[in-house]
């Protein structure tokens, strides 16, 4: 399942560690963000908790990035 989030963040590099700690939480198989539209598409394990699984993402993007934001 994928699903695609709007986001808020500064700039493009905190948009990338937004990305690498998306793609490292688990539930999560692939995950892109695209600074320029603001948006987060997140691919999720078959089987996955969709909601849950975004509220670890979450947590894992404010510790590389205090200031970022996801609308979930
Ligand atoms: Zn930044």
């Amino acid at each position: 399942m994928k699903k695609s989030y709007k986001i808020d963040v500064d700039c493009a590099s905190c948009a990338d560690k937004m990305e690498q700690a998306a793609k490292a939480t688990a539930g999560v198989r692939d995950a892109v963000v695209n600074f320029m539209t603001l948006k987060m598409s997140v691919e999720f394990d078959d089987g996955a908790d969709h909601k849950a699984v975004m509220q670890d993402v979450l947590k894992a993007c404010k510790r590389v990035e205090s200031d970022c934001e996801i609308y979930l």
